[in-house]
């Protein structure tokens, strides 16, 4: 009997041998990084995804004697075309005047959402974003200078976004913040410090006299399990409220935050002293 029991030291107390153990560590680490690609991959983060899977491929073929043999040039020819794939994939989903995310992408994202419950269980904010007056900055400072106040508008509305959140061109000089995630409150800061950021930068330093604000619509939606008795409103339609709450902002004296708490509109931020903030756009919304 004895002589048929494996040397204890090799074997762990489930009786798997180290190298059991490192071959199914190292498929789990596969599998992961094949999961974090196709996570990666559904955010239209194409580049990203591609080196997750590039690593699984790798770690597939590390310790095997035997590696398939594809000549060097045509290897490295196939890694050039998958990363132009790659690239040219997430350059579909960019603006290319202000580099955030396109409006293609955010109607992917807002689509997953319908889908996948799990990515608006924790709540979903949603802030809709137009510069204010600006028809009147393109009259008086010029087109190109109107598109280097888009860039400059994105980068700062993308300043501190959290982790899971995004920026993409809605159209023209209008801009959506997508915030999974966040609570009610957290999204009221978050678009509020937007607006500020805004309102405080030194726009003088691309033209003298140069001023910019904006208007924001911010619409939440709770975490399912906070409101069962009410049904979830789809993404799409929480859009459509976040811009009827920027018709508020705009309404009432725009560089202002509209939001909705307790069934009533508010603004945020120092606005919230405003009189006579308008009712949104369409009732109820
Ligand atoms: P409001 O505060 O009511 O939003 O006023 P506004 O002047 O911002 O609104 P309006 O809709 O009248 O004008 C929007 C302007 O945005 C008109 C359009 O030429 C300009 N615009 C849209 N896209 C671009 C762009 O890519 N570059 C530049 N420079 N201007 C743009
Ligand atoms: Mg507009
Ligand atoms: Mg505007």
């Amino acid at each position: 009997m004895t002589a048929l029991r494996p040397e204890v030291a090799d074997f762990d107390s489930d009786g798997r041998s180290d190298e059991d153990r490192a071959a199914s560590e190292g498929t789990g680490l596969v599998q992961l990084h094949e999961s974090i690609a196709a996570l990666l991959a559904s955010r239209g983060q194409w580049r990203q995804a591609y080196q997750h899977l590039r690593s699984a491929f790798d770690l597939v073929y590390a310790d095997q004697d035997e590696q398939p043999h594809v000549p060097e040039q045509l290897r490295r020819e196939v890694d050039r075309l998958r990363r132009e794939h790659a690239e040219a994939r997430e350059q579909s989903l960019r603006d290319s005047l202000t580099d955030s995310y396109n409006r293609r992408y955010l109607d992917e994202r807002l689509l997953d959402m319908v889908t996948d419950k799990g990515a608006t269980a924790d709540g979903l904010a949603i802030a809709l974003i137009d510069l204010d007056w600006f028809k009147q900055v393109n009259d008086t400072f010029g087109h190109l200078l109107g598109d280097r106040v888009l860039q400059r508008v994105v980068e700062l509305l993308q300043e501190e976004l959290p982790e899971d959140a995004f920026c993409a061109r809605y159209g023209g000089e209008e801009f959506v913040l997508v915030l999974p995630g966040v609570d009610a409150s957290s999204g009221v800061e978050i678009a509020e410090s937007a607006r500020m950021r805004v309102e405080r930068h030194a726009w003088a330093s691309l033209a003298p006299g140069l001023r910019v604000t904006v208007s924001i619509g911010l619409a939440y939606e709770p975490p399912a399990g906070d409101a069962p008795n009410r049904p979830p409103v789809a993404p799409e339609q929480q859009l459509l409220r976040a811009d009827s709450l920027l018709y508020t902002a705009k309404q009432s004296g725009r560089n202002a935050v509209a939001y909705r708490e307790g069934g009533r509109v508010r603004l945020a931020g120092p606005a919230a002293g405003r009189r006579g903030i308008a009712e949104p756009r369409v009732a109820g919304y």
